[in-house]
């Protein structure tokens, strides 16, 4: 049978890119609704879904932050049957924690984890009722590790896997499906924003030596690090699709293997030093001992080489 896909944040990105990719799945697995905050903002959508508009993708308005919104997507929905949520809806935020107010910060917590459980709210008692279903979370690599001025961006996703960490073992129970996707650094809007965001950033909040840290050294890398590592949104499309379909769902799956290494460090070290510390070489001394790390990177990735395999989807 079709299984209906209800996507957040599906106006550009990862969600635009999954959207459509679903929609457009040879075999018409999927019917898909596509939800935005905003519908004025649907024609980059409508373009790239092109013939499969109105039929295996329909548009349709979600705000993560209102409920109501939520509510009245959903009850739209034949039988409000949800098979498979995907919670993508996310926003950035860099810079200083001195230079930024608690009103940004508890939009990005707003969005970023309370989007999360107000979808879930809506339609998890649906699931559990049927006994069927898959939450597919857009999470981050920032998820499970903290990096350098993205405190309150990572806090929000590290709460986004500690709630579905205590909710996957609810669900198992339900015979429910949860999977956590964590990208690395993706080539999105996201990344585009967060940046002209952080050059428009008023530093003066902030001590010298941190607004310099701030411009010179993380602003100046950021470009590099998304060139370098970045993937596109259609190849965590193609991720997430995988998982989608696999018959056995991993919990936590990491779409980008450059990235890798770093993330094996914090399981390396049950003191949690070695990724605070391999970071700090890497932004502060970053020459020589940046290549000496990546090799002690490429023995540990090596040695704990436990991926899920992505080869066969099962239907
Ligand atoms: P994006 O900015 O292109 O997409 C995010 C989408 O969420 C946008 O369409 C935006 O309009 C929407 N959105 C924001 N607030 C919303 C709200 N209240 N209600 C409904 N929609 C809302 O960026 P993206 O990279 O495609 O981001 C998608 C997800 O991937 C996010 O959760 C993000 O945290 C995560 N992610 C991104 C990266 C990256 O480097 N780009 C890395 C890891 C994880």
């Amino acid at each position: 049978a079709r299984r209906n896909v209800l996507i957040t944040g599906c106006s550009s990105g990862i969600g635009l890119a999954l959207a459509v990719k679903m929609a457009k799945d040879e075999q018409k697995r999927f019917k898909v609704y596509a939800t935005m905050r905003n519908l004025a903002k649907k024609e980059p959508l409508e373009e790239a879904a092109g013939r499969s508009l109105g039929k295996t993708l329909e548009i349709k308005q979600l705000d993560v932050c209102d409920e109501q919104s939520i509510k009245t997507c959903v009850n739209s929905i034949p039988d409000r049957r949800i098979d498979v949520l995907v919670s993508n809806a996310g926003m950035g935020l860099i810079g200083p924690i001195e230079c930024q107010t608690i009103d940004e910060m508890k939009t990005v917590m707003d969005t970023n984890f309370f989007g999360l459980v107000r979808l879930l709210k809506e339609i998890l008692p649906d699931m559990k009722r049927r006994k069927s279903g898959h939450i597919v979370i857009i999470s981050s690599v920032m998820g499970i590790q903290g990096i350098l001025f993205n405190d309150v961006y990572a806090a929000s996703k590290f709460a986004v896997e500690g709630f579905c960490e205590s909710l996957a073992i609810q669900a198992l129970k339900f015979k429910l499906q949860l999977s956590l996707i964590e990208p690395g650094p993706v080539v999105t809007e996201f990344e585009r924003k967060v940046f002209e965001d952080g050059m428009k950033m008023d530093l003066s909040a902030a001590d010298e030596e941190t607004a310099e840290m701030f411009t010179n050294i993380y602003l100046k890398n950021y470009k590099q690090i998304f060139q370098s590592l970045g993937q596109s949104a259609e190849d965590v499309a193609e991720h997430t699709v995988k998982i989608i379909l696999a018959e056995n769902p991993p919990f936590r799956h990491q779409t980008n293997t450059l990235y890798t290494p770093m993330t094996t460090l914090k399981y390396a070290d049950p003191n949690g030093d070695l990724p605070i510390d391999t970071f700090y070489k890497m932004v502060f001394h970053h020459d020589k001992i940046f290549s000496a790390s990546l090799n002690f990177i490429k023995l540990l990735r090596w040695r704990s080489r436990k991926s899920f395999d992505l080869g066969k989807p099962s239907q």
